[in-house]
């Protein structure tokens, strides 16, 4: 492939991957290493003193060129599947909440475990109100796909655990990566805890702060029977994704219906 033609695919890819976004979110950070001087050992041991004391930060798996095979990215029927990521959020959730409601349509909330633990009246809203659940990492880690299985494993569960204990028995369909990061390692993880990996298909870039008619046009431009649509109901100022989802539910529904990814 000509270098031209290299730089288009990566930018495409770029582009494909950019959902979920990180504006205003803070650096992602590497996992803490393992410390080799948390606590003095019980057992003296005679050994020559150290002059590496402290380990080489844990290497991160690369982050594949295309994503992984098995991710889900279109609705599963005709319908268009409606995705909220980053919340729950008290300024957003609920208007989210209300303007389903209004429309009698069901969405996809993509929660940060984090927020769940903070806010779990709203998890619990979720739920009641007849939407499903995702589990979107403990922190909206962009990197968790490229670490160690053990750290995505328990990341993944206390997420989980931040959302069972606002809701016991609600079900946890889908997982998906921070950003779309996925790496493969990370679906076959995810697929053993029984959370289905959910991409998209539609990203309107909303965390991007666009107005809210260039989100309504982006969604339009590009949603189909059966798309996938990321949107984001906290994370930042979401009034704009408000005030485009106003008009965009009653469109998508009236255009190819709403349902839940299956
Ligand atoms: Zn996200």
């Amino acid at each position: 492939m000509r270098p031209r033609a290299l730089s288009a695919l990566a930018l495409g890819l770029v582009l494909l991957v950019t959902g979920c976004g990180e504006a205003g979110k803070s650096p992602e950070k590497a996992a803490a290493p393992p410390s080799a001087s948390a606590s003095p050992s019980p057992t003296p041991v005679t050994k020559p003193s150290p002059t590496h004391t402290t380990p080489a930060k844990p290497k991160l798996r690369p982050v594949p060129k295309k994503l992984p095979a098995g991710l889900h990215r279109a609705s599963g029927s005709s319908g268009v599947a409606l995705t909220f990521d980053d919340g729950p959020d008290p300024r957003y959730t609920p208007q989210i909440l209300a303007q389903l409601r209004a429309a009698r349509v069901k969405a996809t909330f993509c929660v940060v475990g984090k927020q769940a633990k903070r806010y779990p009246e709203l998890v619990a809203r979720i739920v009641r109100e007849g939407h499903q659940l995702c589990n979107h990492s403990w922190h909206h880690d962009v990197n968790l796909g490229r670490r160690s299985a053990a750290e995505i494993r328990s990341d993944l569960e206390r997420t989980n655990e931040a959302i069972h204990a606002a809701a016991p028995t609600a079900p946890i369909t889908w997982f998906r990566q921070p950003g779309g990061r996925w790496t493969a390692e990370e679906v076959v993880i995810a697929k053993q805890m029984g959370l289905r990996p959910l991409h998209w298909s539609v990203d309107p870039q909303d965390w991007d702060h666009p107005p809210a008619k260039t989100i309504i046009k982006r969604v339009k431009g590009a949603t189909r029977h059966g798309s996938v649509v990321l949107m984001h109901d906290a994370g930042g100022d979401r009034a704009q994704t408000m005030a485009a989802c106003r008009h965009l539910i009653p469109d998508i529904k009236r255009r190819y219906g709403i349902a839940l990814p299956r």
